[in-house]
């Protein structure tokens, strides 16, 4: 899962200016290069309830920096070999951060305006509703009055602090307060 502190190493030209955002396969949202560090960004209005984009990758089981969670023990990632090209084009999605008051969220493998966007708008979503347990904690600066500080997964948060975060991804909603256990097989009365 991506640190916002610490972008990916990708060769382009070292500039501290904002680029007029890179068209990815998406419509809706692009890609910038501001004081080093690439941000996915809308580059129109995005309506809440809006699929944004839908996330490409391969399937592994085992969470990286980069990785994003999307079953029990099934996360997306990239394989090796990618051109910056390939990167900013189609794995876009590994330029998206964190926030603990995000504009967006994470359905399997789409995702979804949570608010209404406007253009130029970082693109983020809350990790602790698709992470269970981070391969690389960090401290977040988003500056929400709701700001969690240490970004872990879910599996660091208290009832109270799951209860706030609303829509969960679906391999998570089991631990999440008042959720039902139904025992895998058997179906709920
Ligand atoms: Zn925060």
């Amino acid at each position: 899962m991506k640190n916002p502190d610490k972008s990916p190493v990708i060769d382009q030209p070292a500039s501290g200016i904002l680029e007029i955002p890179r068209p990815t396969r998406s419509e809706v949202v692009g890609v910038i290069r501001a004081a080093r560090e690439y941000r996915l960004v809308a580059i129109c209005p995005i309506p809440a309830g809006d699929l944004l984009f839908r996330i490409e990758g391969v399937q592994t089981t085992t969470p990286t920096r980069y990785s994003l969670q999307i079953g029990e023990n099934l996360h997306v990632d990239l394989s090796g070999g990618h051109s910056t090209e390939e990167i900013l084009d189609r794995y876009f999605w590994r330029f998206m951060n964190h926030s603990c008051a995000p504009n967006s969220l994470i359905r399997d493998r789409e995702v979804v305006a949570r608010r209404d966007i406007q253009p130029w708008e970082s693109v983020t979503f809350d990790y602790n509703t698709t992470e269970w347990d981070m391969a690389e904690p960090f401290s977040c600066g988003c500056g929400s009055v709701d700001c969690l500080g240490i970004i872990r997964g879910l599996r660091y948060l208290t009832s109270s602090q799951r209860e706030r975060l609303g829509t969960v991804a679906s391999h998570l909603r089991r631990h999440m307060p008042g959720e039902c256990r139904v025992p895998a097989g058997t179906s709920q009365a």
